[in-house]
């Protein structure tokens, strides 16, 4: 979406303003959010995935997890939904974490398709490799390398390694991950593909079944929001104060999050909005702001990429007002000459 679409242009130059604003200030902007998106009904549910079409539509909510363990939340923050392709990068942390940034470079791969987030194509085009973690195939490359000799051990460190982002025990949504196992012959296409060039060096079927349950694991905004703020602050929980993964690994995360977290607009989101984000079919959204906040939205209304079109709208707000664009500057000239 554009700034005019997003209704960003009043809002004036966006400055990185330091350390965040007190409490009560980013809970009036939170709330200003949340208000201007609230305007926007456009978009559409997903219905891929049969079950995903049977959601409330005005499901909406805004939270703002900050590095010093504040949170500020308005609207549906603690309604659930299933995490989708959020997931994929808080597990590509996990296996940074574990395997070490090189492997994983070489084995999985940070740049662009250009392509649809499930396309076949891209791997084709590309010889076989995933290309990045957050397309499907890179996903999958990613799921399949984790810890453990087989499909319930990697799945454990999956869903453990989420759930300390979340500060909470993640749980799955049975229904959601019965209707995508049921219709995910798609995934179990590329799985196989990347086995037949060498990339999958375990049963793709069984990694395609962990990369299912992982989508469907049931969060809210609230969720979201600290499990963005961990990868804003260096890989520490801000709410439980648990180290999850290195402060390296999160920066890794959030530089393939920038070129890819928005599906075919990641470059659209990164020009407007300026930081890092990713989103997820149900309509969640996360966004970071390195050393300051973690925003997580819910608004199930998709524009034709698949990016929740209120936790834009609302994102973008909060991008704006709280001064939190890693690219923009103002001048600090100050007369000093090199001489
Ligand atoms: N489970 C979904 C799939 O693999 C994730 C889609 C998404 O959120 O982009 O198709």
């Amino acid at each position: 979406m554009r700034a005019s679409e997003l209704g960003i242009n009043d809002i004036g130059i966006a400055v990185d303003t330091g350390p965040v604003p007190p409490d009560d200030r980013i809970d009036a902007l939170t709330e200003a959010a949340y208000r201007r998106a609230l305007e926007h009904a456009e978009g559409s549910v997903a219905d891929y995935i049969p079950i995903l079409a049977a959601v409330d539509p005005e499901g909406f909510g805004i939270c703002v997890a900050d590095v010093n363990g504040g949170v500020h939340e308005v609207g549906d923050t603690r309604l659930t939904f299933s995490i989708q392709s959020i997931s994929k990068a808080f597990v590509y942390a996990l296996l940074c974490d574990t395997v070490g940034h090189e492997a994983v470079f070489d084995m999985v791969g940070v740049n662009n398709t250009g392509l649809a987030f499930n396309s076949v194509v891209a791997i084709e085009l590309n010889d076989g490799h995933p290309m990045n973690p957050m397309v499907n195939a890179g996903a999958l490359a990613t799921t399949a390398l984790m810890p453990g000799g087989g499909a319930a051990e990697k799945w454990d460190a999956v869903r453990t390694g989420l759930s300390r982002f979340a500060g909470r025990e993640l749980r799955v949504d049975e229904e959601v991950y019965r209707s995508e196992a049921a219709t995910n012959h798609r995934n179990r296409a590329i799985a196989q593909l990347l086995e037949s060039y060498g990339r999958i060096q375990t049963d793709p079927l069984d990694v395609v079944d962990v990369y299912t349950k992982q989508c469907a694991l049931l969060v809210d905004a609230h969720d979201l929001a600290v499990m963005a703020s961990t990868l804003a602050d260096g890989g520490v929980n801000p709410v439980t104060g648990e180290k999850v993964v290195s402060a390296e690994v999160c920066r890794d995360t959030l530089a393939v999050m920038a070129a890819s977290g928005l599906y075919e607009r990641s470059g659209e989101w990164l020009f407007e909005i300026g930081l890092p984000g990713k989103s997820g079919v149900a309509g969640g959204l996360i966004t970071v702001a390195p050393g300051k906040v973690g925003i997580g939205a819910y608004a199930p209304r998709l524009d034709s990429a698949g990016n929740s079109v209120r936790g834009q709208v609302a994102t973008a707000y909060l991008s704006r007002a709280l001064g939190l664009n890693i690219f923009a500057s103002d001048s600090h000239f100050s007369g000093r000459t090199n001489e």
